[in-house]
């Protein structure tokens, strides 16, 4: 199958501005820009409409529904069965709505890996899923639900090499992501206490993954789980709640990202009479706190790369990625750095910056149309979506 998507406005997402060309799809890939279609080529003509690669969302969680007060309820509640035909659903809606990429960083039983090989073997339509099944964590853990229990360094390291196992069974590419509940979360009772890991065990669990080429998220919202956690060089910190301009400086000197995840813990401010008090307060405290990191990060130039947490508690069904790029314009980041936080930052941390995150030749056609201009407003991502390509088939 080859086509040309014609006159469009092609954003180069590294520079932040829209040229007219036309894009050369060739099967699954960009084979060329800026080529005249042949008298017989199929053409889409795209005069007036803006082409943009698909938004990839480092922070999903498949199995929760977003709609509902209480996903971790839900989980024990409905099982295995209805949590993956939950993911299924959730995973198409996110792919009709543009977020053509997600990292899965928590599911019961390791759901988000099976529902990856099922959209890769073409049985579901989805996005790309990166999962990292269950969610690493000690007993007393934060959301145990969709998580892996490993209390030692024995079996933290049990834990990557069973990871590492399943690109096998499973028929998908390597899975390049694990995930540990660091501290305990605020969309839980639980305090957010110390860092649920040794500096010990942590550099462990990080030595044994990026020995086998994986790397590592960590949920960490107390200063003492950011600072174990970067010092042990833990890949992606996740929400950050206690974040420091020290710890920032840091993290980019080391070239290590954070995930902020600023939407889902204002929602969860604006929750109040829906969830538990005890987490509307423990949310306000983390928002403010967030205010204040973003602008640091920006400052400092910390990478930052866009996870959304859709999924969670009251939060709307899936996707969540574009609340979350609102919300990051919102608290000071420009449209074009948000855009860029959403594709080419986010596919070159997330490990596939080589086939995805830019609209280049060569790379994986996953295009965005949309009949206005983003950079002006980014509503046109939800408002003015014309259609989706994925791998180059019309989604
Ligand atoms: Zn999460």
């Amino acid at each position: 199958m080859e086509f040309y998507l014609t006159n469009a406005n092609v954003l180069d997402v590294e520079k932040g501005e829209f040229y007219k060309t036309n894009l050369k799809i060739s099967g699954k890939t960009i084979a060329a820009i800026g080529e005249e279609p042949g008298a017989d080529a199929q053409t889409v003509d795209c005069s007036g409409k803006y082409l943009v690669p698909g938004i990839m969302d480092a922070h999903v969680h498949l199995v929760w529904d977003g709609t509902s007060p209480d996903p971790m309820g839900d989980t024990i509640k409905d099982g295995n069965y209805i949590c993956f035909a939950r993911g299924a659903a959730g995973a198409l809606a996110s792919l009709k709505a543009g977020v053509t990429t997600v990292r899965d960083v928590g599911s019961n039983d390791d759901c988000a890996i099976p529902l990856a090989s099922a959209v890769n073997r073409g049985i579901l339509q989805g996005p790309h899923i990166l999962p990292a099944g269950g969610a690493i964590q000690g007993s007393y853990g934060h959301c145990p639900m969709i998580g892996f229990i490993a209390n030692t360094e024995a079996q933290l390291i049990e834990r990557i090499k069973r990871l590492k196992g399943y690109d096998i069974e499973m028929r998908i590419p390597p899975i390049h992501w694990a995930k540990i509940m660091a501290s305990g979360g605020a969309a839980g009772l639980e305090d957010v206490g110390p860092c649920m890991y040794s500096p010990k065990e942590l550099e462990a669990l990080v030595y044994e993954a990026h020995r086998l080429n994986m790397k590592v998220a960590a949920h960490a919202l107390s200063y003492d789980a950011i600072e174990k956690c970067v010092n042990a060089g833990i890949d992606t910190i996740e929400h950050g709640a206690e974040m420091t301009e020290e710890i920032l400086l840091r993290m980019k000197e080391n070239g290590q990202c954070w995930v902020p995840t600023v939407a889902v813990y204002k929602s969860l401010t604006e929750s109040e009479g829906i969830i538990d008090d005890v987490i509307v307060q423990k949310a306000r405290v983390v928002t403010e706190n967030q205010k204040k990191s973003f602008k640091s990060a920006m400052e400092i130039g910390t990478k930052i790369i866009l996870g959304s947490d859709a999924g969670s508690a009251n939060f709307g069904p899936h996707p969540s990625a574009y609340r979350e790029m609102f919300t990051m314009n919102e608290y000071g980041m420009s449209k074009a750095e948000v855009i860029r936080c959403a594709t080419i930052y986010a596919a070159d941390e997330l490990g596939v910056g080589n086939i995805l995150g830019s609209l280049e030749k060569g790379k994986l056609a996953d295009i965005l149309v949309l009949d206005a201009d983003p950079l002006k407003d980014l509503h046109a991502f939800t408002e003015h979506l014309c259609s989706v390509y994925k791998e180059g088939a019309l989604v």
